[in-house]
């Protein structure tokens, strides 16, 4: 199992499937995210999932049918695994030469391709826990691409096993695998009455032994103003210049809690996009909290600052709107709280210590919790994401493997 689960993830990890921001015109971003889907379809047909699709947009489906009887399995819930496909824009994944180093004796990591990128112990504590363990990673010169094909490996190995292992009993599998994830449009396009599951989990997180359940509560606040252009020259008492009022609304944000500033339990308010000429300027800002006292509080701040800044310039026209963009994923998960209980069992059978841990971020399964599936996060064993020091011990991979098939189980015998 070991020497199948490393050649997958190998073959996953060296097709290029970068995502790219700012792409309208087509989904997913990238054509090349479609190779690697079309090969995933093989291989889900190859461990028994024979309906496995990719639809237009890329996405890939399949079903591994439960082995229990008829009447057996109305009673077990249908229990979906996702993982997303593409890897981050921020570092290359072409080319992307993966490394085992072997039996591993301590020490810092240099990558044989950048004489820069060293993973280092006192960066990467978590490597003391896997001396004589076979590590993996990129060169140097891309990311790895554990983020997330680890978890592709992880969850088509968990299929193999069970095809080979009649005797654990499962009800109904739905498998999804995802394009355009690291640009935040995962689910954008995710059929979830084709999907069908009844919870899900995604296996997209780091640490071996963690399960996240919590996200930021998220809002997206648009603040455009609107001046008025005239001639410079002869602008006199008419011209009223909407960068100059952005700029203070900005500035009005200086003492807010800032992601620069804050970090574990605390939210913030981001503005992260400024378009403006004198007639129109509009900034885009992010609020984040964990808990929904908190995003209100800073809903709050945002229209105060607004309301302050109209007063200030009358004959500007201020309009703020605030969205809000998903939940703490915490709050919908609470409503069965047996997905995540069965998850930290799962953990546990393992042999690995369960941590419950919450994403300062989005995931794509609080989106697709917040449209009424459960669906927390699994760890793959990786570490260092998006970057080139990404890293990820075989033995955590296995790990995520075995839990995997626990959970299965645990869904099958408890109900
Ligand atoms: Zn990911």
């Amino acid at each position: 199992m070991k020497n199948t689960l490393l050649k997958r993830f190998f073959r996953y990890v060296k097709m290029d499937t970068q995502s790219q921001e700012g792409v309208t015109d087509q989904f997913p971003s990238t054509e090349k995210q479609k190779k690697l889907a079309r090969i995933l379809v093989q291989e889900l047909k190859e461990v028994g999932c024979k309906d496995a699709v990719m639809d237009t947009y890329g996405y890939v489906m399949a079903t591994c049918k439960s082995n229990v009887s008829n009447k057996a399995r109305g009673a077990i819930p249908v229990i979906g695994f996702l993982a997303h496909m593409d890897t981050s824009p921020d570092v290359s994944g072409k080319n992307v030469k993966p490394m085992v180093h072997k039996n591993y004796q301590g020490g810092d990591i240099p990558l044989l391709g950048d004489s820069t990128q060293i993973i280092t112990v006192k960066d990467n504590p978590e490597l003391k826990k896997y001396l004589g363990k076979d590590i993996i990673t990129s060169d140097g010169t891309t990311l790895l691409g554990a983020d997330d094909k680890a978890g592709i490996a992880e969850i088509i190995t968990m299929l193999q096993y069970l095809q080979e292992h009649p005797e654990v009993k499962h009800g109904d599998l739905k498998i999804g695998f995802t394009p355009d994830e690291e640009i935040g449009r995962g689910t954008e396009h995710f059929d979830l009455k084709k999907f069908k599951a009844d919870y899900a989990y995604t296996v997209d997180g780091g640490k071996a032994g963690e399960v996240e359940n919590e996200t930021f509560n998220a809002s997206l606040a648009e603040i455009s103003v609107r001046g008025k252009n005239i001639h410079p020259g002869y602008a006199q008492g008419k011209l009223v210049n909407s960068i100059k009022i952005i700029s203070d609304i900005i500035h009005k944000m200086q003492n807010l809690s800032a992601p620069e500033t804050t970090e574990k339990r605390k939210g913030y308010l981001h503005p992260y996009q400024l378009q403006g000429g004198v007639e129109k300027s509009t900034v885009k800002i992010l609020l984040r909290d964990f808990e929904p006292k908190g995003i209100k509080k800073k809903t709050d701040q945002l229209k105060k600052i607004c309301a302050s800044l109209q007063k200030k310039y009358p004959r500007a026209k201020i309009n703020c709107t605030i969205k809000e963009q998903y939940q703490n994923m915490h709050v919908i998960l609470d409503k069965e709280p047996r997905v995540t209980e069965y998850a930290l069992q799962a953990v546990e059978q393992s042999g690995l210590k369960p941590k419950l841990q919450y994403v300062r971020g989005g995931t794509d399964g609080a989106r697709l919790s917040y449209k009424g599936l459960l669906t927390p996060n699994l760890f793959t064993g990786g570490m260092n994401f998006h970057s080139k020091t990404e890293w990820i011990p075989l033995p955590a991979m296995e790990k995520a493997v075995e839990t995997l098939v626990n959970l299965v189980k645990i869904w099958g015998e408890r109900k």
